[in-house]
């Protein structure tokens, strides 16, 4: 089968030609019907040797969809040929959290080595995929899989970072996103559905800025030094209640600094390498910062759910799977409106 590999540190990743492989015991064989490119891919392909701990060669893609195609010996509860969403934080299955759903959070899996598919585990960016265990599959229906596969990270993970800050979005609230990108954009959609508050976009491109007040956003300001003023006039000379940063670095965490009110929130996504200050002569009373990571199995379905309904739409742009290095060209040089998904 053909896979889209990172090989070799610091060079692009590449569309090889591996073995297709069986599922052993409790595994699940997927035929990827698609997969999603995100900026974290990037991230690990930009790091030096001796920080990159994903083992090579790496099949890329975290974000998968497919239909069931074999089923390793005792797995039960799928149908051959189901239409699936793979859910990527896998766990233990175990655990405190992961009992609660939250294998994102489990305690167990540095030292089980349970990783990831496409972040340490082979990825969807092939022809077949091996998920480790059926509780991984969330059932898609008759929804489109190129349209849905971001969901698994895109969607999931600003629907987890927002749903804990939901009792500061009330009514009269003002929340700001910064990067409307392949999670922004959605995080925008997830705030306008299940949030009364207004939503204010911030991102260095215009097109990004349309694509922000296209999906929702009330206003959409340019990330630069006026950004701060500009937000505060939007808002009357009031402080902000929640800042979702999905960059992560000094210009806009120190923006995030800057806007959040008493009792307000910074949520750190982005990977980049800002971070906040928070102490009783730094920040405003009451005022909180944390860096969520991924979502819950149980968030996943809710999200699939909005998507279901009509609520969340991710703007994609399909490429073939031989196309996959164009894609992440093109995501570095920052010209994807939304999300690129891999459709082998
Ligand atoms: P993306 O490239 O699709 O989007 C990034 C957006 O940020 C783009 O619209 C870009 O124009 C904008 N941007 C860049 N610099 C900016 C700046 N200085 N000010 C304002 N906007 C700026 O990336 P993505 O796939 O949406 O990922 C976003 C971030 O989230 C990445 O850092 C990624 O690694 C991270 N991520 C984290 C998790 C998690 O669990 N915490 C999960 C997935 C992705
Ligand atoms: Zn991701
Ligand atoms: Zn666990």
């Amino acid at each position: 089968m053909r896979a889209l590999q990172y090989r070799i540190i610091g060079s692009a990743p590449e569309v090889v030609d591996i073995p297709t492989p069986t599922p052993a015991a409790g595994q699940v064989l997927v035929k990827v019907t698609a997969a999603g490119v995100c900026h974290s891919d990037e991230f690990l392909m930009s790091l030096p040797d001796d920080q990159y701990t994903y083992g090579l060669p790496l099949t890329l893609g975290h974000e998968g969809a497919g239909t069931v195609e074999a089923l390793g010996e005792g797995v039960t509860g799928l149908q051959i040929g189901e239409s699936v969403l793979v859910y990527g934080p896998w766990g233990c299955g175990r655990c405190y959290p992961c009992s609660k759903g939250e294998e994102n959070y489990c305690e167990r899996a540095a030292n089980l080595e349970i990783k990831p598919p496409g972040l340490g585990a082979p990825g969807a960016m092939a022809d077949y995929l091996i998920v480790d265990d059926a509780r991984h599959l969330v059932p898609l229906g008759d929804l489109d899989p190129v349209a849905s596969v971001p969901l698994t990270d895109a969607g999931l993970t600003p629907y987890h970072a927002i749903k804990k800050s939901l009792p500061k979005l009330v009514p009269g609230s003002v929340a700001v996103v910064i990067g409307a990108g392949g999670l922004g954009h959605v995080a925008i959609q997830i705030l306008r559905a299940i949030a009364p508050c207004t939503v204010i976009a911030v991102d260095t491109s215009e097109d990004k800025r349309a694509l922000a007040r296209k999906v929702g956003a009330h206003h959409a300001v340019a990330s630069d030094e006026s950004a701060e003023e500009q937000i505060l006039e939007l808002t009357g000379g009031r402080k902000v209640d929640v800042v979702f940063d999905f960059v992560s670095i000094d210009p806009t965490t120190g923006l995030a600094s800057r806007l959040i009110g008493v009792g307000g929130e910074i949520v750190l996504v982005g990977v980049g390498p800002g971070a906040v200050k928070v102490g009783f002569f730094s920040t405003p009373w009451e005022a909180s910062a944390r860096a969520p990571y991924w979502g819950s199995r149980s968030e996943l379905i809710e999200v699939i759910e909005l998507a279901r309904a009509g609520k969340i739409k991710v703007e994609v742009e399909a490429f073939g799977l031989d196309q996959g290095p164009k894609a992440y060209e093109r995501l570095a040089a920052g010209t994807i409106p939304g999300r690129a998904v891999i459709v082998p």
